[in-house]
């Protein structure tokens, strides 16, 4: 049981297991465990295989934007899939991709930086690539990567504001600028930038194809007002993933638009080389590669009070209404019904907002001290949690389990 970990919100390094050792099924584990509290469980194999597939896939460079799972097993999972681009947005996400990677290129997305961030990113961890939204962030960027006296060529990506699209999370209330004003910064970032790009972010899940081909006219259009070359098309996030009800194209037609939109953008080429694109998915590389195994405490009719809630891995499945696959698992005991039907879930904080409608699908006769495993969770779960209330404890494992289909949870 070395892989075993009690697991609050911040995940600590870890040694990598030695890789003799088998990992454990989550039948099994559960049965043996008798976990009182939630057990996140880590598919490594389809961690790697979905890596593997999206960077076959994309026509450039795939940046993991490690906030949706910056669990030290994840990265390397992910790393073995071939991503060797890390999309980070803090300190300490980049010291950590740093620490395991020495090798990796670690590309700072956030539009908005604390100074001694930029210092730390640039002198420190030989981050090159920066992104921004302002000009006062321009200058903050040139001034703080100049005061380190380290040389370096530095990258510089404008992140354009886009109208609210088809997104299930819309992402673009915070940051971007509006396109005149990205044509300007574009123009002045020009004569700093060893690399220059145009970034945007359609909002997460989204499941509109097309969305990207719009967003890449819009930034053509911004590009051809700038009167500059570029060297970066970074597409951003936001690709979907699947949940019950929830219908997903195949990759493909989103690779396709993309392609489509960037042979669009006719793009010339400046000096500093071919334009190049860039895409930084987070659920759509890990969210399948997560569950969380929680038990029930209590049940009262259609109502399960679990173990985890929205301060803990379900947070999405709160206020945002998210729907995930879930199975039963009842180690021993009468088999359980074959007939499913839909639960809501309380969750264990007092806190009446800690709910989670679902409905989610289960056999009816449910009962207190049975496991629910939910699927789909290796994208925004373990990393939301949070201590209020005392519920923090949490354990972390890797299992060799495939990633669940909702057609497999359903039969479940
Ligand atoms: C969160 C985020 C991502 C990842 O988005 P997904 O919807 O999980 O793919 C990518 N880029 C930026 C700048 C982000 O903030």
């Amino acid at each position: 049981m070395s892989q075993l970990r009690v697991r609050s919100a911040v995940s600590p390094l870890r040694r990598q297991p030695a890789a003799e050792v088998p990992l454990p099924r989550v039948d099994a584990l559960i049965a043996d465990l008798r976990p009182q509290d939630p057990v996140h469980c880590l598919r490594p194999a389809t961690l790697a295989a979905t890596a593997r597939d999206f960077v076959a896939a994309f026509p450039g460079d795939t940046l993991y934007a490690v906030k949706c799972n910056p669990d030290p097993a994840v990265l390397r999972a992910l790393w073995r899939g071939g991503i060797r681009h890390f999309d980070c947005a803090s300190p300490n996400e980049i010291a950590l991709v740093r620490t395991m990677f020495p090798a990796a290129t670690i590309h700072y997305m956030h539009p908005i930086k604390a100074r001694a961030a930029i210092r730390e990113a640039w002198a420190r961890h030989e981050v090159r690539d920066f992104v921004l939204d302002s000009t006062d962030e321009l200058a903050k960027i040139l001034a703080e990567t100049a005061a380190t006296g380290i040389a370096g060529a530095l990258g510089l990506v404008v992140r354009l504001a886009l109208p609210k699209g088809e997104a299930v999370l819309d992402l673009s209330g915070k940051f971007g600028a509006e396109p005149a004003a990205a044509a300007a910064l574009l123009r002045a970032a020009r004569p700093h930038a060893a690399r220059l790009g145009i970034a945007f972010h359609v909002g997460s899940q989204c499941l509109e194809p097309l969305s990207w081909r719009r967003a890449m006219d819009i930034a053509a259009e911004v590009i051809d007002a700038a009167g500059v070359p570029i060297e970066i098309v970074d597409v951003g996030g936001g690709f979907p993933v699947a949940y019950p009800d929830v219908k997903v194209p195949a990759l493909g037609a989103f690779m396709a638009e993309i392609e489509d939109g960037f042979e669009r953008m006719n793009l010339v080429q400046g000096d500093a080389g071919a334009p190049r694109l860039w895409a930084e998915p987070g659920r759509a590389l890990v969210a399948a590669g997560g569950s969380v195994v929680v038990q029930v405490q209590a049940r009262r009719d259609a109502m399960l009070y679990v173990n985890d809630g929205v301060y803990g891995s379900l947070a999405d499945a709160g206020a945002l209404g998210f729907r995930y696959p879930a199975r039963l698992i009842r180690p021993d005991g009468a088999a359980p019904s074959t007939t499913l039907r839909g639960f809501g879930f309380f969750g264990p904080t007092c806190d009446s907002a800690d709910v989670m409608r679902g409905p989610f699908f289960l056999p009816e006769d449910v009962a207190e001290g049975d496991w629910i495993e939910i699927f789909q969770l290796g994208a925004y779960g373990a990393c939301l949690r949070t201590g209020f209330n005392g519920f923090d404890r949490a354990r972390i494992v890797e299992v060799e389990d495939d990633a669940l289909t909702s057609a497999r949870a359903r039969a479940a």
